[in-house]
């Protein structure tokens, strides 16, 4: 097992964690099988406790670990699946040695932070990087260890002294230490200032870490004496000097990465130049660019709670991107804070309440996410209700599917005080309740979390279609309330459909209206699971504009009818479009003669492409 440390210096928030993806990124596209460990020297157990205002979101796991966003950063690039002990934390460290102190594992030694905790953190690290995350068998290659903070931290000491005597217990030619800094250009003289990050490779020096590479964060490309003026300073050979300078969006930056041969100074530190492969990104690069050039806009209104802080929303904003990109559209979203919604708000401040309401309504999809607490959730309602009068595009993902069913039991049932005992524990028409297996004295780690099945109760229903009517789905959780069971006969009797459940069939999983171009709610988190290239299902069905989206959609459905027994073995492996693949899965076959000339039409010639590329497609000559 071969290690990369990447660590960071000068300022936090200079991408350390995009970074340490991408490096990962240009590994594996070497042929290299990458995994990754992210240490958080906060005290904290995991980052569930803690607030998005503060840190970002919460990103769940398959195994129900509630980890770091970075975490989201590595599966999405990497297109892994970690676990939760991936996420180092000085509270899981300290637990676990204190664990062992209280069985008397230390016979009778004074445990300290040296050699104690220190060693923890090492046999940490080795336990972790050998678990396959790839979906193959057997440990990865390389490891990408990603520091949190910035070097210097009074809380990251334990660690770097750890890393210090991990990298002399691996061995040259088993450790590489890249080191992201920041090289400010000062607009007044316009000329890049190396001070900060010699003053930052210094303290590396002092906590005994020698920098192999530099990653010098900047606005722009540095030139050559800068570099010079760099690597005399900092003891680093120019060629191991790499500018991670701003682009347009973050997939440019394994491409920036190779092309400044970055691979090679990893790969020469690692004894790994011999074994790995020249790195192939053709994917990454058309992706990127073909972002960087769309025009026509998908306008995604976004009614959330913490909307001043977009990491608090991070996987959702990359769900979002990742459809958007596969539906040929420039994805925009519109920041509503719900409590803007609400009609105090329009008493105290009118100006946020017409702001907010002309951006709900000049959205092509509403989309309302995850949360917990009362405060925007009357915002959210009429969120809700907004989007099922006026058919405009609807995903509701958790606390947003509880809303609309809250929503649909006030307008439709006439039940007025219908709500949540989340928010008001004493509703007499209760039709979202706290989950009997939830516990109420402890936050951390309790709700229902991680990895769950979902049946499909009806094929015939846009959620199952739009993931290619499987019969089951897997997506991740993260919840303590869920929709009534014994209200749902009730709701369905007024035309709201329950299409999803868990494998009880008590509890309902996704919530649809039919009849609504595309009104769908669900109690899991597909946004933990959507790639770059391999976009989540549902963020597909809220990408599409409103614009002809209902008629579009089930034309779609439709030309599925004809390519039916070509596709029906091939469709996930063969189709690059992933937007068009999600269409194509075959199953269901309608009557295409019930619609429009015109749609017929256009059905004819989509499969005539259909059948062009496949028949031109290498698999299948
Ligand atoms: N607060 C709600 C619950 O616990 C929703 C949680 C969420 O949106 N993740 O069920």
């Amino acid at each position: 097992m071969k290690y990369v440390l990447v660590t960071g210096g000068v300022v936090s928030g200079l991408g350390k964690g995009v970074t340490a993806s991408s490096i990962g990124v240009l590994l594996k596209a070497c042929g290299l099988r990458v995994t990754s460990i992210k240490i958080d020297p906060y005290l904290n157990t995991d980052a569930g406790t803690m607030s998005p205002f503060e840190h970002g979101e919460v990103f769940v796991l398959d195994d129900g670990g509630e980890v770091d966003l970075d975490l989201g950063n590595y599966e999405r690039f990497l297109n892994i699946k970690l676990t939760r002990d991936n996420n180092i934390t000085t509270g899981k460290i300290y637990q676990s040695v204190i664990n062992r102190e209280r069985k008397g594992d230390y016979l009778g030694k004074t445990v300290q932070v040296v050699p104690h905790i220190t060693d923890a953190i090492q046999e940490w690290i080795e336990r972790v990087a050998v678990i396959p995350v790839d979906g193959k068998e057997g440990p990865a290659d390389v490891c990408v260890i990603e520091l949190g903070g910035t070097i210097g931290d009074i809380e990251s000491m334990p660690f770097i002294e750890a890393l210090g005597q991990f990298s002399y217990r691996v061995g040259v030619g088993n450790f590489c230490l890249i080191h992201v800094s920041l090289v400010p250009v000062l607009n007044v003289v316009g000329e890049p200032k190396t001070k900060p990050t010699q003053h930052s490779v210094r303290g590396l020096r002092g906590l005994g870490l020698t920098p192999n590479i530099l990653a010098c964060r900047s606005t722009m490309a540095l030139d050559e004496n800068i570099k010079a003026k760099l690597s005399q300073f900092c003891h680093v050979p120019v060629e191991n000097i790499i500018t991670v300078h701003d682009v347009p969006n973050i997939w440019h930056i394994p491409l920036l990465l190779k092309d400044q041969k970055a691979h090679e100074a990893i790969l020469k530190v690692l004894n790994l130049l011999s074994v790995a492969q020249e790195p192939v990104l053709k994917e990454w690069s058309s992706r990127a660019e073909r972002c960087d050039k769309l025009q026509e806009p998908v306008n995604i209104a976004m009614v959330g709670k913490y909307t001043g802080h977009c990491d608090s929303y991070l996987s959702i904003i990359k769900a979002l991107l990742h459809a958007s990109v596969a539906c040929s559209k420039k994805l925009v979203v519109d920041w509503v804070p719900a409590c803007d919604l609400e009609n105090v708000t329009d008493k105290e401040n009118p100006e946020a309440y017409k702001a907010a309401w002309k951006k709900l309504k000049g959205a092509d999809g509403i989309l309302v996410p995850g949360g917990f607490g009362d405060r925007g959730v009357q915002g959210k309602i009429l969120a809700a209700k907004y989007a099922r009068e006026n058919r405009v595009p609807y995903l509701g993902i958790c606390l947003g599917m509880q809303t609309a069913v809250i929503e649909y039991a006030r307008s439709i049932l006439g039940l007025q005080d219908a709500n949540s005992t989340e928010f008001d524990p004493k509703t007499r028409n209760p039709c979202v309740i706290f989950m009997p297996e939830g516990s109420k004295t402890h936050m951390g780690g309790t709700m229902r979390l991680g990895s769950r099945r979902t049946y499909f109760h009806a094929l015939e229903c846009v959620s199952a279609k739009l993931y290619g009517n499987q019969r089951h789905i897997d997506e991740r959780h993260r919840h303590r309330y869920e929709v009534n069971p014994d209200m749902v006969a009730h709701l369905e009797s007024a035309g709201l459909s329950f299409p999803g459940k868990d494998e009880t069939g008590r509890r309902m999983e996704i919530v649809e209206l039919p009849n609504h171009p595309y009104y769908v709610g669900v109690q899991f988190h597909p946004e933990f699971k959507s790639r770059p290239g391999k976009p989540s299902p549902l963020f597909l069905g809220i990408s599409l504009p409103i614009t002809k989206w209902a008629l579009e959609l089930d034309f779609f459905f439709h030309c599925r009818f004809c390519c039916l027994n070509l596709l029906l073995n091939s469709s996930a492996t063969c189709y690059p479009n992933p937007y068009l693949r999600s269409f194509f899965v075959p199953l269901h076959i309608q009557n295409v003669k019930d619609y429009p000339i015109h749609l017929q039409k256009k059905s004819f010639i989509l499969n005539l492409v259909t059948w062009t590329f496949l028949i031109t497609n290498s698999k299948w000559n």
